[in-house]
This record gives C-alpha cells, sequence and structure tokens, in this order.
C-alpha cells in the first residue's frame, strides 16, 4: 500500500481509503448493516494496509457512525485514521453544530477524529458556515485536539470551490472526482487549483458511484480489449491514482471481491501511460453520449415527500439502457410499487439536495415515458 506524505498533514494515510456510506447489508434497508462481512472486511482492509476510514453522520441513514463504534474502533487507535463530517445542511444554530459533533464522538466510540470534514459543501451551506462561524468552533476543537486535520467535502462548480478554499485555512478538500467528471463537472479544474495551493485531495466517487464499474457495452469493449483480465473499475481507480497531489481515493465498497480489486489496483503498477489515457478519453465520451442520467445513488435527495424511489427509478433506467430489454425493465419498474415517478407532483423539493445537479422531476419523465410506452395497448416493443 502506498502512503503519500504531505507536508500540512500529520499522519500517513493509505493512497486507498475505505468509504462507509456503503456497506454490505442484509436486506434493502440501508441501517441493516452487515456486521458479519463489515468487520471481515475491514480486518481484511486493515491486514492489507488501509488505514483511512470515512465515515458521515449521515450515511448509512445514521448507523454507519454505529458501525464504526461498534466495529473500527475496537481495532487499537494507532491501526487507523477516521474521518467524519459535519451535516452542515441539517444544523441552524452554532449550538446544534457543538451538539452533533460531541454525538458524534459518542457514536463513534473515539476521543478524537483524525480527519474532520464540513460535509457536502454548496453556496448556500457555505453562507451558513460564515454566519454561524462554524469553522472558528472548529478551528477551536482542532486547537483543542479533539480534530487533527480539518477540511471540507464539495461537490459545486470549481468557482465554488476555489472561493470556499480561500476564505479560510484548510488542511484538505474533498472532491469528486474520476475520468468522467474531469470534463463533466470540470472536475479538473477544482484538482489543479488545490494542487497548485498544495491543498491534498481527497478524491470521493472515483467510480462514479459505482456506475464506471458497470459501463454500457460499448465501453466495456475497449476495455476488454486493452486487457480482458482486469475490471472497469480498476480503470477508474488508476485514472485518480495517477493523479499527484491525490492524498487519498475513498471508494465505498460494499463486498470483499470490491476491496480485494481496489487494494491489487493500487498496489500494482497503476500509472496510467499515454496510450491508455487516450483510452479513457474514448470510453468518456462514449459513455457520455450513451443517455444514462448521471446519479450516483447517493440517496440525498431522499425522502422525496410522495416516496418516488427517485435513485433506484434511475438505476433502472440505465440498466436497460445497457440490456435493452424493455420486459425486464417493465417487472423492475412495476417493483417499485408506490415509489414510481408517476407519484412525482415536481414539487422541487429534492433536487437542490442534488449534488450531481440532476434537474430530477424532468429526468423522472424519461423512465416514466418509456414505461408507458411499452405498456400501451397494442404496443410490442
Ligand atoms: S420533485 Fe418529485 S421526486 Fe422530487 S421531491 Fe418532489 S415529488 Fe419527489
Ligand atoms: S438523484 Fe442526485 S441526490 Fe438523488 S441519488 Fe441520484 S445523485 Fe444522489
Amino acid at each position: 500500500m502506498e502512503y503519500r506524505d504531505f507536508p500540512r498533514i500529520k499522519e500517513s494515510p493509505s493512497l486507498l481509503g475505505f468509504g462507509l456510506m456503503r456497506l454490505p447489508l442484509n436486506s434493502e434497508d440501508s441501517k441493516d448493516i452487515n456486521y458479519e462481512l463489515g468487520h471481515k472486511m475491514i480486518e481484511y482492509a486493515l491486514d492489507n494496509g488501509i488505514n483511512y476510514f470515512d465515515t458521515a453522520y449521515m450515511y448509512h441513514s445514521d448507523m454507519s457512525e454505529i458501525f464504526v463504534g461498534e466495529v473500527l474502533t475496537k481495532f487499537p487507535r494507532d491501526r487507523f485514521l477516521l474521518a467524519d463530517k459535519l451535516p452542515v445542511n441539517c444544523i441552524d444554530t452554532l449550538d446544534q453544530a457543538k451538539e452533533i459533533f460531541a454525538h458524534q464522538l459518542e457514536k463513534c466510540q473515539v476521543e478524537y477524529f483524525d480527519y474532520y470534514l464540513l460535509h457536502s459543501m454548496h453556496r448556500e451551506a457555505i453562507d451558513k458556515v460564515n454566519k454561524l462561524n462554524i469553522y472558528d468552533l472548529l478551528a477551536d476543537y482542532k486547537a483543542q485536539g479533539l480534530i487533527r486535520n480539518l477540511g471540507f467535502s464539495i461537490h459545486d462548480t470549481p468557482d465554488v470551490v476555489e472561493s470556499f478554499t480561500l476564505q479560510h485555512d484548510w488542511d484538505m478538500v474533498q472532491i469528486q472526482l474520476n475520468y468522467v467528471d474531469w470534463e463533466l463537472q470540470n472536475a479538473k479544474r477544482s484538482y489543479q487549483f488545490l494542487t497548485e495551493h498544495n491543498i491534498p485531495v481527497l478524491v470521493m466517487e472515483p467510480v462514479r458511484g459505482g456506475s464506471l464499474a458497470k459501463l454500457p457495452e460499448d465501453c466495456k469493449k475497449i476495455f476488454e480489449e486493452a486487457d480482458d483480465t482486469v475490471s472497469a473499475a480498476s480503470w477508474a481507480i488508476r485514472f485518480v491514482a495517477s493523479l499527484p497531489g491525490v492524498m487519498t481515493i475513498l471508494s465505498g465498497m460494499s463486498d470483499m471481491e470490491q476491496l480485494q480489486d481496489n487494494i491489487n489496483t493500487v498496489n500494482g503498477d497503476y500509472r496510467l501511460d499515454q496510450s491508455e489515457l487516450d483510452l479513457l478519453d474514448e470510453v468518456r465520451k462514449l459513455y457520455l453520449a450513451s443517455g444514462r442520467i448521471p446519479c450516483t445513488a447517493c440517496e440525498y435527495c431522499l425522502p422525496c415527500p410522495q416516496g418516488v424511489n427517485i435513485p433506484e427509478t434511475f438505476a433502472i433506467y440505465n440498466r436497460y439502457l445497457d440490456s435493452d430489454d424493455g420486459g425486464r425493465f417493465c417487472g423492475k419498474y412495476s417493483s417499485l410499487g408506490e415509489g414510481q415517478p408517476c407519484a412525482c407532483t415536481e414539487c422541487n423539493e429534492c433536487e437542490p439536495k442534488c449534488p450531481q445537479k440532476i434537474k430530477i422531476s424532468e429526468e423522472l419523465t424519461k423512465p416514466r415515458s418509456y414505461y408507458e410506452h411499452i405498456t400501451a395497448p397494442g404496443c410490442d416493443s
């Protein structure tokens, strides 16, 4: 395992970090974490050199931090570095921020966080942080040793990344970075800005919520022709690992296979040469032309007041685009039950919460229209 040193970071975090937002589950309920398998994965990760573990208040419907407290923090404290995040969206007063921070330490059963970040910043959240003086509170916690490194995570445009980075003194910044968003969301510019300012980059969504592991057939074929022994996900991990200035790549791993694949990737000769970068360019172009809805299944848009299952609807539609199997699509769509897009009243409550800036109610019309088209009387497509 590689450990990259940065002057402003107090420890040597592993290049591959374990994101604790997609832990294995016993059922479809995101709270129902499979502790037995989760424990095995944590142990395997630690034994293979991963020392960076990333949780957040809202992951697994508030249960990820509990899992940390009951599983991860039972290992010796000097074997792991723990990152947690302040849910700025849920806070209206400074006292609430203090209460949540204290509750997080308690849930995780630790006395300090190695890394602490303001979670999912965007323009309005930045205004709130500045108005409530939340940065000063966290800087004070850092001075007291309750936080060892302070940063923020952000899904907004490069302009907002740059502006907020310059407003305070940060040890690291977490951005969404992968070979598709390099262009789609101009992540390249945010990355370049941060590295020019010597701020270590934490990478989230390196495989775009898993969507770059399950590529459209034409994209898959390009990778397979280049090397049919490696996974599509490994290409995505290699892209971000090849970027100097990246401190840690956070991957939300759900099974042992993904964990082993990611470890093998970063332990191998991951640096991409020019011909491989050209290959990724080709895949990126095809991916962007595929018509997929760029949802990463983060669930920040939920709950919808009408019960629409937004991420699952988009996942079903994207899967259909792969298989072109209308019958299968209809079966899955029907199984959404009351969570089908027809329940959407276009209230727009979800859209400001979507880090990918998806026009959710508009995009929901695509799976809905398709379903209505193939189930219309007389239609056999
Ligand atoms: S716009 Fe539609 S999907 Fe979004 S919250 Fe409102 S009803 Fe739910
Ligand atoms: S629609 Fe947006 S907020 Fe909702 S799951 Fe997808 S990416 Fe996340």
